[in-house]
């Protein structure tokens, strides 16, 4: 039912008294970023106590993983990474501890590169499904590449303007995905759009789709979701050197100690290394071999994401529940329940997100910036919120939920009463 003029005046009233006592007492939060809780970090100590003897340093019983070399990783770690990756060993590189580092390594192998050297004259646009992971589109940006955003829908991206685009441009040359738990609205790609990536009809011949998948094995509940994999389906469309997928153990294992892991085309894998040849003789193997002593294989992996998920799911539960008991019935807010990855995504009135963070922001509330998710930062419904619960104790975010609900509906309130 909407609200007379005046039972808004005294709604903003009661709202602006409680925004007040906490502008006096402000909160000291921050679920601005997906990074794991202590809680889950302490899940990955063991790892750290699994080499002891001689043998546990050798590859294959033979190759010394101390030493320099084995520079796309040595077998037994790229066995385990091509079992989540879902691809043949020798399709698999192993990186450092950042997949993003691989993200940015292959876009400059690709185009940035003296064999290149004409790309430079060219602009060189990557397609933008938004709202999507922030550092893409930073890393986008600073390599000088036009990002053209793109509607994320329940499905992926919006097959539909993809196709027309890459169809007619090409300088057009490439795409960002995080095809499984998207940050930030937490949909998995439908095994229909994963095809139609696989075999649209593209203006540039050397098309790339990076597909982040981050979240490949970071469900939370049962209801397991999982993209379908997307070398195999470009393989199927006679496009088999468009799939770059990258995939870490920053939230698996360590971020910033973890192990990172590109798959692609042997092709494609042949093309990075030697890119990455003249960057580095090896990464570090001794944390790789941690990594498959701890994590030994896909079953064993599974298990331990179970242990993430029963810390994690009851924060996922506790800011559905706040929003439910909060907005439930009311216009002006939806919200994701995500079956897995790090983040529920709030869509608020349109206009209303920056003011929303802004409020928060002054109370000691930290979330991510509104515009963040979205190309140069800019989103023009202004209406798209991230949270990242994961790093902040139950009682944490209970506080800053209640905070979030009163600031999403004083500035709503604070725009009807033209305030
Ligand atoms: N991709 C996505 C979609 C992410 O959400 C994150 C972490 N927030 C990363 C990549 C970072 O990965 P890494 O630590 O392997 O560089």
């Amino acid at each position: 039912m909407t609200k007379t003029a005046e039972e808004l005046k005294d709604r903003y009233q009661q709202l602006k008294t409680k925004y007040d006592e906490y502008t006096a007492h402000p909160l000291n939060l921050n679920i601005k970023r997906g990074i794991p809780s202590k809680e889950q970090l302490d899940l990955s100590v063991p790892m750290l106590g699994l080499l002891s003897s001689p043998e546990d340093f050798l590859s294959q019983g033979t190759v010394d993983i101390r030493n320099y070399g084995e520079l796309t990783g040595f077998y037994e770690a790229r066995k385990l990474f091509s079992e989540l990756l879902e691809t043949e060993i020798d399709e698999v590189l192993i990186g450092g501890n950042s997949s993003l580092s691989l993200m940015y390594l292959v876009i400059l192998s690709k185009l940035f590169t003296r064999k290149m050297g004409s790309s430079f004259k060219e602009p060189i646009k990557f397609l933008c499904p938004s709202p999507g992971y922030d550092r893409h589109f930073a890393m986008t940006e600073n390599l000088g590449i036009e990002m053209i955003p793109i509607a994320l829908t329940e499905n992926g991206p919006d097959m539909d303007e993809v196709k027309k685009l890459v169809a007619n441009d090409p300088t057009i040359k490439g795409i960002w995905c995080v095809p499984t738990y998207s940050n930030p609205t937490g949909i998995t790609y439908s095994d229909e759009v994963v095809d139609q990536l696989a075999s649209m009809e593209t203006k540039d011949a050397d098309f790339m789709i990076l597909w982040d998948n981050a979240y490949l094995v970071h469900h939370l509940t049962n209801d397991k979701h999982a993209a379908k994999n997307l070398l195999t389906a470009c393989k199927a469309a006679g496009n088999p050197d468009r799939a770059w997928m990258f995939c870490s153990t920053s939230k698996i294992t360590f971020p910033g100690a973890g192990v990172a892991a590109l798959g692609a085309s042997k092709k494609n894998i042949a093309l990075v290394a030697k890119e990455l040849s003249y960057q580095t003789i090896g990464f570090d193997k001794i944390n790789q071999m941690q990594h498959v002593k701890f994590l030994k294989d896909k079953k064993q992996v599974a298990q331990h994401m179970e242990k993430h998920a029963i810390i994690l799911k009851p924060k996922f539960e506790l800011i559905n529940q706040k929003l439910t008991d909060y907005f439930a019935g009311k216009e002006g807010l939806t919200w994701t329940e995500p079956k897995g990855g790090y983040f529920v995504h709030l869509t608020t009135e349109k206009g209303c997100a920056t003011e929303i963070v802004e409020a928060l922001a002054k109370i000691g509330v930290a979330v991510t910036e509104a515009g963040a998710t979205y190309p140069y930062g800019n989103n023009p419904m202004d209406n798209s919120i991230r949270l990242a619960p994961t790093p902040v104790s139950l009682v944490d975010l209970d506080a800053a939920m209640d905070a979030i609900c009163l600031c999403i509906e004083y500035v709503s309130v604070q725009k009807r009463l033209s305030l």
